[in-house]
């Protein structure tokens, strides 16, 4: 017998090995078998196929040692038939190995030595779950506009797999999938609810405990070893045995998660929850696989059939492509729960107040005052600025000269509280520099992160407390619910913050939001900078006035004429996705095209600049004018490897295998020569 075996190693989907006779019996597709692996390593791995003939070289293969057993059983299979089938689309779709979404799917400490031994799967798999017993407390009662959003979803997932709720910021979204999930429940099926952000989950978890109790698992990368267990069996129907004496076996139902919960063994999946399905933080960007927990979430669905419901204030121009072209069904939420009306957004020419010099800080006087009169009403402010750090360039006043990474070939963020540069791609922190090293002359700074508001605002609000949310001061989860947990208990009085305040909090007394840059937001060199730059404006000026009484947004632009910041100003999406789509149709993006990145690095500026020539050439013999490039990406070195980047622009019909067979031919074809051998491949399909 001969087995195909997935490890976790990123060099080829799976690996043939023997199986001595007396295991034969043992072996089962997605079981759990120990193999040799190089010179003196022994791997766990996955079976992924069976057969009795191998094309390989009877010679090379060596047989399998050992089925790892646990008190006399075998723990297989660890994974069943489904969860392969999504490793071998994830892999297929995304371009990388099955070994990558092995490493991705199980937990870390899973797949070393040992902990494995603790897991194993029940013999029988359940049909379905024990239906609710009627103890669960009742659920809030939906309002005309919810009830009739919550038929329109039902009646549109009769026909189709996927329904976009696009609601605006306060709708009651959640309160439709609590709804949504007790009748997924009652008929005896699991519910996964995806959220963009792990500090997400918090605020939601407590929503939903109190309706579903320890029904719910809360599942995502920062929770510990033995919490993840224990979702792996309540979901998936492992018996746990570290030690002799069984725990309760919690049965979950329910699993609230980061785009990791993607891959638990769901056993009998019927409805997921996409919320804030807009958010680029679904995709995963490093390692591979590079997925998009969204899609990914849509294919693991159709696997169960499930249904999927996808939920936004401002979806993104995909979902919303999808919805207009009848693939995904559609329901809109016009008004706030009780009706508060949308906050109100006022622009400022912050050009004009600079040509009349009446713009003395970062804060127009139109911003300032309106800060005032809402602390003196007792709301609270929120204050958006998208960068973090003090000033993010220094630069010589007399040359020019920006200090760079030496890793990276990236400009550094002056972080005035260590007052140290940092590399914001790296982490690497730099001290400052007392003169320009290239032509001695004196350093200053331009522009200005939210470290700089914040010195600002303490300087112009002494009397006021003042916090900051940002990468910098949420390094762990706990700082994070703390910051908020002040907002919330009203001893924060102005918040300044990234994206990280944009998304999904639910806050009672805020009553002002400031974007401080508007601008900067649309200055980014990528197709999606307006899609992104309309989103975060609408979220974040969506925290403004969610109960009662309707908000105010005071919003910061010397670009008051720009179509996009007046489809802001009007909250106009449709207007926005309009003259998005005109763009993309004609410089052929996403979603009408599909764009997939090449990265190639190497130690040498010189070899990776051959190697992507030679790679781009071979492309075009078979793709033609569907390649761009090479070029040099943005930051053309990190950590001390120099990149080059090949963009492919191709039909959304041309099938991926197609793709597959082409990149890896080539890939294969120029790995074979020796100069080569050492630099590094990456794809990112639909990347963000
Ligand atoms: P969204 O998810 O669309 O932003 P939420 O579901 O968070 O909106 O609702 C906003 C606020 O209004 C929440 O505090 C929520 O509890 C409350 N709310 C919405 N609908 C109802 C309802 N039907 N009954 C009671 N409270 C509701
Ligand atoms: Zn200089
Ligand atoms: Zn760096």
């Amino acid at each position: 017998m001969y087995i195909e075996v997935i490890l976790p190693v990123p060099l080829a989907d799976t690996f043939t090995y023997s199986v001595p006779a007396e295991l034969e019996a043992q072996i089962v597709r997605g079981g759990l078998v120990e193999v040799p692996f190089g010179k003196n390593k022994n791997y766990y791995g996955i079976v992924a196929s069976i057969g009795e003939k191998s094309s390989v070289d009877a010679a090379a293969i060596k047989p399998i040692v050992d089925i790892p057993v646990i008190a006399g059983v075998p723990c297989n299979p660890l994974v069943d038939t489904r969860q392969l089938q999504f490793w071998d689309w994830l892999s297929g779709y995304y371009l990388c190995r099955q070994g990558e979404v092995f490493k991705a799917a199980l937990p870390p400490a899973f797949i070393e030595k040992g902990i494995l031994h603790t897991f194993r799967r029940k013999g029988i798999a359940r049909n379905a779950l024990t239906p609710h017993t009627p103890s669960l407390p009742p659920l809030h009662t939906l309002n005309d506009l919810q009830q009739q959003a919550f038929l329109e979803i039902k009646a549109c997932l009769q026909e189709k797999n996927v329904c976009l709720l696009h609601g605006v910021t306060s709708s009651g979204k959640t309160e439709i999938y609590t709804h949504l999930i007790r009748e997924t429940l009652d008929a005896g099926r699991q519910v996964l609810y995806l959220l963009p952000e792990i500090a997400l989950t918090t605020q939601i978890t407590g929503r939903l405990r109190q309706f579903f109790g320890e029904r719910l698992g809360v599942y995502h990368s920062q929770i510990n070893h033995h919490e993840r267990k224990d979702i792996w069996e309540g979901i998936g129907n492992y018996e746990l045995r570290i030690t002799k004496q069984r725990s309760a076996v919690a049965n979950y139902e329910i699993v609230l998660g980061a785009r990791s919960a993607v891959f638990l063994p769901f056993q009998n999946l019927g409805l997921v929850i996409v919320d804030e399905e807009h958010e680029p933080s679904y995709k995963q960007q490093d390692p591979a696989p590079r997925y998009h927990a969204r899609n990914a979430a849509i294919m693991l669905a159709s696997m169960h059939g499930a249904k999927v419901v996808l939920g936004s204030a401002t979806p993104s121009v995909e979902s919303f492509y999808n919805a207009q072209t009848g693939k995904y069904g559609y329901v809109r939420l016009e008004k706030r729960f009780e009706d508060t009306e949308l906050p109100r957004i006022i622009p400022v020419d912050v050009k004009e107040l600079r040509r009349t010099r009446q713009m003395k800080s970062i804060f127009s006087p139109m911003l300032q005052n309106a800060m005032q009169a809402a602390l003196d009403r007792g709301e609270q402010v929120l204050l958006f600025q998208n960068r973090r750090g003090f000033a993010p360039v220094m630069t010589c006043k007399i040359c020019d000269w920006v200090p760079k990474c030496r890793f990276c070939d990236i400009s550094l963020t002056y972080h005035k509280q260590s007052n140290r540069l940092k590399c914001h791609y790296c982490g690497h922190a730099y001290t400052l520099p007392t003169q320009c090293p290239e032509c001695g002359g004196e350093l200053g700074f331009v522009g200005y992160g939210t470290e700089k508001v914040e010195e600002e605002i303490r300087a112009l609000f002494p009397t006021t407390t003042v916090e900051r949310m940002d990468t910098d001061t949420t390094s762990t989860k706990k700082a994070f619910e703390d910051i908020i947990a002040r907002l919330e208990s009203g001893q924060t009085q102005i918040l300044i913050g990234t994206q990280m305040i944009s998304k999904g909090l639910d806050f009672d007394k805020v009553g002002l939001v400031g974007i401080l840059n508007a601008d900067a937001l649309m200055n980014h060199p990528d197709f999606r900078a307006y899609e992104r730059a309309y989103q975060l404006m609408s979220q974040v000026s969506g925290r403004a006035g969610r109960r009662k009484e309707q908000g105010e947004v005071i919003l910061q632009t010397s670009h008051l004429d720009h179509a996009l910041i007046q489809s802001v100003l009007q909250q106009n999406y449709t207007e926005m996705y309009t003259t998005q789509m005109q763009e993309r149709e004609l410089f052929r993006y996403p979603p009408l095209f599909r764009l997939i990145h090449i990265t190639l690095k190497h130690r040498l500026d010189d070899t990776v600049r051959d190697l992507a020539e030679a790679f781009a050439v071979q492309l075009r013999e078979k793709l033609g004018d569907r390649v761009l490039g090479p070029d040099k990406p943005a930051v053309a070195k990190i950590q001390n490897l120099y990149l080059r980047q090949i963009v492919l622009k191709v039909e959304n019909k041309v099938s991926m295998t197609v793709l597959r067979e082409i990149v890896e031919g080539i890939q294969a074809n120029l790995w074979a020569q020796k100069e080569f051998r050492y630099a590094v491949v990456q794809f990112d399909v639909d990347p963000v």
